[in-house]
């Protein structure tokens, strides 16, 4: 018998691995490796077979031993032959004759018969099909418990750089194939509606544009010139400037400033005259645009700094405007107005630039119906839906669509009778809006106790709504938006403008303002660190104020003076303990000192509170309750903390459950609690405007309700068929049940919620 070096062979494989990178291809490097395996096995034969994914088939990628034309011609089935069973069944199979196993099979021209012994083993990388490593020889017994467990370290080594070389060898492949024709898309697609309304137009899809877009424009065939160019920039710089002044009529509060990237980069000698010097040079103007704008994008994007990789899609648009504008003197074509927006993710800053440009919807890819694009989505009304088809980025470009935010629908060239019958449906909405709410100024339960509508503002432009739908008061001022989309904290005098133009709109009125609640999905680029790995449990709210206590108190001092002639209610979010509470409130106290001394108008009774929003705050409630004026209930966080689900993961979003048995008896409990001690306790997370949520929270003592104001009639009008005395008994039922599904069929939920 030869003798073989199997401990040799395992100690080489280290060197076996650091051989990909000193490969000069992928054949290369699987045919080195199965010649030095087959050398330390002393076995005639020794072949790598690799699993795709595709097809399920094992292709035969090097061998040492069978003829050089059988790789990539050898193809097995899942099962098929000793080594598709190898891998089918994940184990190793030995044989004396591996001819007369039963699954031996025959392949013609590659004279496998003549070896008899037969060593099957699967690489794997955990569970994961990647491969088969066979070892031949043709004499019979050849391979003995030795072999195999020698081949299943090899295997197990080489697991994870087979693995990549495999990836990598189907890319290059899927690049060699013709390309597939455009794939068909479907006729609709069933979403979740994100923001309200029905939208159509032709697509546009952002944010993932890769080079390719923009070099579409290369193909364009009329020369252009360098004054062409000129004359491209001072219409882009225009355009972008009265988009600008537009936007800050509309959204005084968060446009500030919110083309300025863009204004900036076309204003930059190096980045105009690097296009003018290949112009001159004989490029064509369009191609030295586009390989410019790829110079920043590639720059940007590789930029350590998260504030500059942010900019990346400003630079597509930038890019993007400016080629549309060498080739057209039509500025609406620069714009997406009148575009459906297709993005995988989208910052709240692209989202006030979209709405900018008017827009006339957006289809998510990603998110959630309760993350913070979407609660900005609402307030800018701008029909959204949330739909999971990657294939939309790739084959939507320029088609009709036709969202329906309704139903959460999305229609791909829709047919002329649903064009049709939508256009009926938008048309009788405009109507509607029109015509007086049916709402009434106080609202009542049909035994007559006193409920409090209030309304959920994130942008100035939203108090209108609240007007028109005779809000109460507001319930939550969600007042990071203009910290989110600005490139720096804004100043106490920014923020006074806007708290004061807040309060002003409802005077005499009840107005909550919460303190900034950035962190989690709302990071400020230019204040967060960016590698928190989990940024939901990270700095965020109260602890981010806790932590830069100047920027609290610019805060605190705006508010406060804000509400001099008002009665404020300054609301801390994300409240964990006590702790926090009584330090949230002192540095109120001292701002208030300061602001005595400095003799500067200011409210100083402003009633404290703090939003319930983790399970530790429902552990401490009595002791909350004790020293708050009031509380808000946080339904959006409190699910996703005490449930552990993240409420921007689409994955999980069927685990984000408002109608938990937990959440229910938290909410009960916290009532409760508020009641004791007498103090106002509101609800202002989306649960809030569920419906069938509201005798249950009315059951449970809560007699104030703060929503989106789009929502007030339909509340309004379940409070007042409600009756306080039965509910109050279903409530306690409620809270007994301990099945989500039951919870569901008792609040009269038909699908489940
Ligand atoms: C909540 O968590 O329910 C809430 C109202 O606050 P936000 O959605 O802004 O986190
Ligand atoms: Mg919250």
């Amino acid at each position: 018998m030869r003798s073989k070096d199997n401990v040799d062979l395992i100690c080489d494989i280290a060197e076996l691995a650091g051989l990909f990178e000193r490969s000069s291809s992928l054949g290369d490097f699987l045919d080195t490796a199965t010649s030095i395996i087959a050398w330390h096995m002393k076995a005639a034969v020794c072949s790598i077979y690799l699993f795709d994914e595709d097809s399920q088939e094992l292709v035969l990628r090097a061998t040492q031993g069978l003829g050089p034309a059988a790789v990539g011609r050898v193809r097995l089935a899942l099962g098929e032959g000793i080594t598709g069973l190898a891998l089918k069944e994940l184990r190793p199979i030995c044989e004396a004759n591996g001819s007369r196993n039963p699954n031996f099979k025959y392949i013609p021209g590659i004279l496998e018969e003549q070896y008899e012994a037969f060593l099957a083993v699967p690489i794997l990388r955990g569970l994961a099909r990647i491969g088969v490593l066979v070892a031949q020889d043709p004499e019979p017994n050849y391979f003995d418990e030795n072999d195999v467990k020698a081949l299943r370290a090899i295997a197990g080594q080489l697991a994870t750089t087979i693995e990549n070389a495999n990836l990598l060898m189907s890319i290059h492949e899927a690049s060699r194939l013709p390309q597939p024709p455009p794939k068909e898309l479907p006729r609709f697609i069933k979403g979740k509606t994100v923001s309200e309304g029905i939208a159509q137009g032709k697509a546009s899809i952002i944010g993932m544009i890769d080079d390719e877009a923009l070099r579409a424009f290369d193909e364009d065939p009329t020369p252009r010139t360098l004054d062409d160019f000129h004359r491209a920039l001072k219409e882009t710089e225009d355009q972008l400037a009265e988009l600008q002044k537009e936007l800050e009529e509309r959204l005084s509060d968060v446009a500030s400033l919110i083309f300025n990237a863009h204004l900036l980069i076309l204003k930059d000698e190096e980045f105009s005259g690097a296009i003018e010097r290949m112009i001159v040079g004989g490029a064509p103007p369009q191609k030295a645009v586009s390989s410019v704008v790829h110079r920043y994008i590639n720059l940007f994007a590789k930029s350590p700094n998260p504030r500059l990789r942010e900019k990346v899609l400003d630079l597509k648009d930038l890019g993007h405007r400016l080629l549309l504008n060498l080739m057209s003197h039509d500025p609406a074509l620069a714009d997406y107005e009148g575009r459906i927006i297709i993005a995988r993710e989208l910052l709240p800053s692209d989202l006030l630039k979209l709405a900018a440009q008017r827009t006339a919807g957006l289809v998510l890819l990603s998110g959630s119906i309760t993350s913070h694009v979407a609660i900005l989505a609402r307030s800018l009304r701008i029909p959204t839906v949330l739909v999971e088809n990657d294939d939309l980025l790739e084959f939507a470009e320029d088609r009709n669509l036709l969202i329906d935010a309704l139903q959460g629908t999305l229609f791909i060239e829709p047919e002329k009778d649903v064009l049709d019958s939508y256009t009926r449906l938008i048309d009788e909405q405009r109507r509607l809006e029109q015509l007086d709410p049916v709402v009434k100024s106080e609202t009542y339960s049909a035994d007559g106790v006193r409920v409090r509508l209030y309304a959920n503002i994130n942008l100035l432009s939203d108090i209108d709504h609240a007007v028109r739908l005779k809000a109460e008061g507001i319930g939550l001022y969600r007042s990071e938006f203009p910290f989110i989309v600005r490139d720096n904290f804004p100043s106490e005098e920014e923020q006074y403008r806007i708290y004061s133009r807040i309060v002003e709109r409802l005077p005499g009125r009840p107005i909550t303002l919460r303190t900034l609640d950035v962190g989690g999905d709302k990071a400020l680029p230019y204040a967060h660190s960016t590698n928190e790995a989990n940024p939901f449990l990270g700095l965020r709210a109260i602890r981010f104020s806790l932590r830069n206590r100047a920027i609290f108190a610019q805060q605190l001092r705006a508010m406060l003076r804000a509400g001099a002639e008002h009665p404020v209610r300054i609301m801390f979010p994300l409240i964990s303990s006590l702790d926090d509470f009584t330090n949230a409130c002192s540095i109120v106290r001292d701002c208030m000192a300061e602001l005595e001394a400095e003799k500067i108008p200011h409210n100083s009774q402003p009633e404290l509170g703090l939003m319930v929003e983790l399970p530790s705050a429902i552990e401490m409630i009595d002791d909350l309750c004790r020293e708050a004026d009031f509380i808000s209930i946080g339904t959006n966080d409190l699910i996703q903390y005490m449930l552990a689900v993240d409420r921007t993961n689409e994955e999980v979003s069927d685990l984000y459950q408002p109608y938990h048995p937990a959440v229910l008896r938290a909410l009960h409990k916290i009532a409760e609690a508020a009641m004791r001690h007498g103090i106002d306790a509101s609800i202002c997370g989306d649960a809030a405007a569920d419906p069938h949520m509201t005798a249950f929270l009315l059951g449970c003592g809560i007699r104030t309700f703060s929503v989106d104001a789009r929502h007030i009639p339909a509340i309004q009008r379940t409070i007042s068929e409600t009756n306080i005395e039965e509910v109050r008994l279903t409530a306690a039922q409620a809270i007994r049940l301990n099945r989500i599904a039951e919870i569901a069929e008792y609040f009269g939920v038909r699908d489940g919620g």
